[in-house]
């Protein structure tokens, strides 16, 4: 089965969004077992639609197109793909309704182009939006298949996850099965990471990995294929055990959207204990990151954001003698940041964040210098470290090892 993805906009080819759609679509027919060969991207018109739809008949079996769905005059992919087949468009009524009742529930008058958003082709399987109004369809000529998917990519994803997914399943059973397992690592550079498991990564056919490079992170993803998910599982806990044993010291967290703060907030949730979070030049990413996970508030007993020397004073009330803050960042400043942070909040743990983030230097120290203390139930601890490139990188590195500091 060679798929093929068509991205339709010419906001796309302008540059003015990213076709992340293709992307989607790719990693979830991977997992399907189906394999993407082409990507197009093609603007709102008509014949170059042709021409893309023609190009792909030659030589795909899945052929995918996304955007254009909806009740806009540029919005004209599924009529373009039913002149290409020679087919009509007509109304799904399931899906009509649901225009028709949204538009009165939300009492706002419907307009005659919405009910396009209702249009199949005909012949073809409606493939229903749970998230917008937008139909979409699947449509069977022979051997091939036209599948037509809406541009919001909430809604793409959607309709992937819940009337795709399941009905690809079905009508392309795989037979083999694939498996992925996903690692993540903090504190260990990608190149670093290459040449310790060089061998297994030269060696390795079934499963596969492929070293991901993060942000201040590395993922790997082990891919294995066999007769059954059973099988691909032995298979990958093989070849993890050989992983592990070399770099398991900088492994925290399974799962492709892992994240440190996830894994934080779930052992603070765990353990019943609370964090506080007192930042310098981060400027309150750490708080930001840690509040986006579920239940936070549960295990957060405060923060605060002190990046200069009178906002330490005056938030955290410490004096100038104590700060000797003389414009570099210091180990005893830092350490005097957390303890009046676990004075003022009383959190089990507390952790001050000071750092370089650049683009200056501050007198001898460079962008990049970054210092971490943390007091915890049993007592101090801290980190110096010093990582370059740009102002983003370093503060989302001071975030992620403070973060790292909090997990073990
Ligand atoms: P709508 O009903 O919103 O008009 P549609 O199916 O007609 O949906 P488009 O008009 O092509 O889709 O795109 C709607 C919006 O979806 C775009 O403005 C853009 O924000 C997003 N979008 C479209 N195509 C892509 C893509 N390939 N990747 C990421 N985002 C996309
Ligand atoms: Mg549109």
């Amino acid at each position: 089965m060679k798929a093929e993805i068509i991205a339709v906009g010419t906001e796309i080819l302008l540059g003015q969004i990213v076709n992340t759609n293709a992307t989607t679509l790719s990693e979830e027919l991977a997992d399907l077992g189906i394999d993407v060969y082409y990507h197009t991207a093609v603007g709102d018109n008509h014949d170059r639609i042709i021409g893309s739809l023609e190009q792909a008949q030659k030589r795909s079996d899945l052929i995918i197109l996304c955007g254009g769905l909806g009740p806009t005059e540029d919005d004209l992919t599924k009529q373009t793909v039913a002149d290409f087949l020679g087919e009509q468009l007509i109304y799904d009524q399931k899906a009509l309704a649901k225009v028709e009742s949204f538009f009165e529930v939300s009492k706002r008058k419907m307009t005659e182009n919405n009910r396009q958003q209702a249009h199949i082709i005909e012949h073809g399987q409606p493939i229903y939006n749970p998230v917008g109004l937008a139909c979409g369809c699947l449509y069977q000529d022979g051997r091939q298949y036209y599948l037509l998917l809406p541009g919001p990519p909430t809604e793409l994803k959607g309709m992937l996850k819940e009337e795709v997914a399941p009905l690809f399943s079905k009508l392309f059973p795989q037979e083999h099965q694939l498996v992925s397992r996903y690692l993540h690592y903090i504190g260990i550079g990608e190149s670093k990471l290459d040449t310790v498991l060089a061998d297994i990564l030269h060696e390795q056919t079934n499963p596969t990995v492929a070293p991901y490079a993060k942000s201040n992170e590395v993922m790997l993803r082990l891919t294995a294929s066999g007769a059954s998910k059973n099988e691909c599982a032995l298979l990958l806990d093989e070849l993890e055990e050989k992983i592990q044993t070399l770099v398991g010291e900088y492994f925290y967290a399974y799962g492709k959207d892992a994240t440190l703060e996830e894994v934080v907030v779930q052992k603070l949730l765990a353990e019943r204990q609370t964090v506080a979070v007192i930042e310098g030049a981060s400027g309150g990413e750490c708080q930001r990151r840690l509040s986006r996970i579920p239940n936070f508030e549960a295990v957060s007993a405060g923060g605060m954001t002190v990046p200069n020397k009178l906002s330490k004073e005056c938030g955290l009330g410490l004096s100038s003698e104590q700060i000797q803050f003389d414009g570099e960042i210091s180990l005893e400043t830092t350490i005097k940041m957390a303890q009046a942070g676990q004075r003022l909040f009383g959190a089990d743990y507390t952790v001050a964040i000071t750092c370089v983030a650049g683009p200056e230097s501050i007198e001898t120290q460079v962008p990049g210098t970054i210092i971490l203390a943390l007091l915890t139930p049993n007592g101090l601890k801290t980190q110096e470290m010093i990582i370059s490139r740009d102002r983003t990188y370093i503060k989302d590195g001071a975030v992620k090892y403070a973060l790292e500091l909090l997990r073990v």
